[in-house]
């Protein structure tokens, strides 16, 4: 356990056991057919190799919000057949009632998918008697889940107290990564930090300062930080009553020695909507009817320039309005800059976060980086500096 936590390479001989492992379904589906399949894909790594180290593979997870009670339209058996069709293996359904009798008709090397776990009303209060209602179906307990790691429910943290439990595959490279970007990381350190607002992500600011050595604030908590500093940003999304935290941020970033770049040229429109009349203005010379909705290009090439002398950029949130184009340049170049310094060896590179993950796809990089994280809620908090109640539960 060099990590910290254990892992498959630390279960021994699994052959004949019920491993049940905790993995992310909750897919975005319609008409019964899985529309993203990346989360599906995550699992693959760990559910192979239990199965052919010869475990009964017990899938465990949540779908949607059922409420603590069954729902036949969140029922997890809908999820066995396009499983199956990814994983090239059949895959068996069962369900909470007859549980037991159903695991016992397995056999080495099956895979199957337990129904969806918040049908039971003690899922997310991590209530003893369903940790012990799961337990009993099992002999080890493996997390691969990171994605549900913030969040101590008898699936994701009850049952690492109850069975020998170890990180799968995805986790293990997840924790990895995140280790690498900001547990010990190589210095100097770049943060990128942007989207809509300052009050999403105060917590992420301020564990950032004093760990990275540049912090790169854009999108709209951009706004927020020139306004406190009395820039005039006209009608762009700005929290001006944020004005002191913005302030106290800068100042704690300064006494820690971290330096903030903030953006000093900008893109603005008096409407926003896709390809309207914009201008490219320092951002001392924004009108009071104009939006500040990108950074400018002679920021980011600054910026690309902070990036080619760091050894690690942790990113999240983008850096303007990027679905609507032409809003999403900014985030595209300094995107590829950070994609292309990964390539050439000198920069490690982690990004998470919806927006983000999804801007990186539109800028065609984000299988460059070395580790882009889609777990949303869990990946922030860990940018909090936040233990995650799953992930402690696997070191305990
Ligand atoms: P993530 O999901 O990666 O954590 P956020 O949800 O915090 O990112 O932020 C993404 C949102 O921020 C996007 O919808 C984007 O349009 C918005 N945004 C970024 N810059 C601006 C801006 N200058 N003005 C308005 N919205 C912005
Ligand atoms: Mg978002």
């Amino acid at each position: 356990m060099a990590r910290g936590f254990k892992t498959l390479d630390d279960m021994g001989e699994v052959a004949g056991k019920r491993v049940l492992v905790r993995e992310d379904l909750n897919v975005p589906m319609a008409d019964g057919q899985v529309t993203d399949d990346t989360r599906l894909r995550a699992t693959l790594a760990t559910v192979t190799e239990l199965a052919d180290r010869g475990a009964i593979v017990l899938l465990l997870a949540h779908f949607g919000r059922p409420k603590g009670r069954p729902d036949p339209t969140l029922s997890l058996a809908m999820m066995t057949r396009p499983y199956s069709q990814l994983l090239g293996r059949p895959v068996r359904f069962v369900d909470w009632d007859g549980a037991a009798a159903a695991v016992a008709t397995l056999r080495a090397g099956d895979i199957a998918v337990l129904e969806n776990t918040r049908f039971f009303a003690g899922e997310e209060a991590n209530d003893p008697q369903v940790v012990e209602t799961m337990a009993a179906l099992g002999d080890l307990y493996v997390n691969d889940a990171f994605s549900a790691a913030h969040r101590a429910h008898a699936s994701t943290e009850g049952l690492a107290h109850r069975l020998p439990a170890f990180a799968g595959r995805a986790m293990e490279a997840e924790l990895d990564a995140l280790d690498k970007a900001l547990g010990a990381p190589e210095h100097p350190v770049a943060a990128v930090v942007g989207g809509a607002k300052v009050s999403t992500k105060l917590d992420v600011l301020q564990h950032l300062v004093a760990r990275v050595d540049h912090l790169i604030i854009g999108g709209g908590m951009a706004n927020t930080f020139l306004a406190a500093r009395g820039v005039a940003v006209g009608k762009s999304l700005a929290e001006h009553n944020l004005a002191g935290t913005a302030e106290a941020i800068l100042q704690a970033a300064e006494r820690a020695g971290c330096t903030v770049h903030l953006p000093y040229d900008v893109v603005v429109a008096t409407e926003f909507r896709a390809n309207p009349p914009t201008r490219t203005v320092n951002v001392h010379e924004v009108g009071a009817d104009e939006m500040i909705l990108d950074v400018g290009p002679a920021a980011v090439e600054a910026l690309g320039d902070v990036l080619k002398n760091c050894r690690t950029l942790v990113w999240n949130g983008p850096l303007g309005a990027f679905e609507t184009p032409p809003f999403d340049a900014a985030t595209v170049s300094l995107a590829r800059t950070a994609a292309a310094l990964t390539r050439e060896g000198g920069l490690v590179s982690v990004a998470g976060g919806g927006d983000t993950v999804a801007a990186l796809n539109q800028a065609g990089v984000a299988d460059e980086f070395t580790f882009v994280s889609t777990a949303g809620g869990a990946f922030l908090e860990w940018m909090e500096g936040r233990a995650l109640p799953g992930v402690a539960a696997l070191s305990a």
